[in-house]
């Protein structure tokens, strides 16, 4: 049974809760076997931390890890470099993307390094970021510092 979908919307609550708290509204969760780890979502407005991308946010909340080859994150939109580059630090086994429509991102960086990557190009999430970068896009463009 494929349970992306169930998890991505998991995400996707995360990324409208930031865009609830007037932040970026990218969302992540992380799963092993089929149980939620943790759940995270971009803190860049909310604490004033630029590196607190949503899937930082979700690694770092789910606290010491030995290893995270089982492991599948899922992030709203497309991993920056920043986020791909911890994805391939830590040895992420899989990374399913919501979209890449509003920022393409590094899928075939994570290929390259042995992470399987599954795109959904969910309408959900795509929605939620064009509304956002429509109504900030000065906030958008801070949070990738021009380099979409
Ligand atoms: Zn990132």
């Amino acid at each position: 049974m494929n349970r992306d979908h169930e998890f991505m919307a998991l995400a996707l609550e995360q990324a409208r809760k930031s865009y609830d708290e007037g932040g970026v509204p990218v969302g992540a969760v992380m799963v092993e076997n089929g149980k939620v780890l943790a759940a995270g979502h971009n803190q860049r407005v909310q604490q004033g931390d630029p590196i607190a991308h949503g899937e930082m946010d979700c690694i770092r909340k789910a606290g010491r890890c030995a290893r995270y080859d089982t492991v599948t994150l899922y992030t709203t939109l497309s991993p920056c470099m920043m986020c791909a580059g911890a994805i391939v630090q830590f040895g992420i086994g899989r990374v399913v993307v919501g979209e890449d429509r509003n920022f393409k991102g590094n899928a075939g960086f994570l290929r390259e390094h042995g992470v399987e990557v599954s795109l959904l190009d969910d309408e959900g999430c795509r929605s939620l970021m064009d509304a956002f970068i429509a109504e900030r896009p000065d906030l958008w463009d801070e949070d990738i510092a021009g380099n979409g």
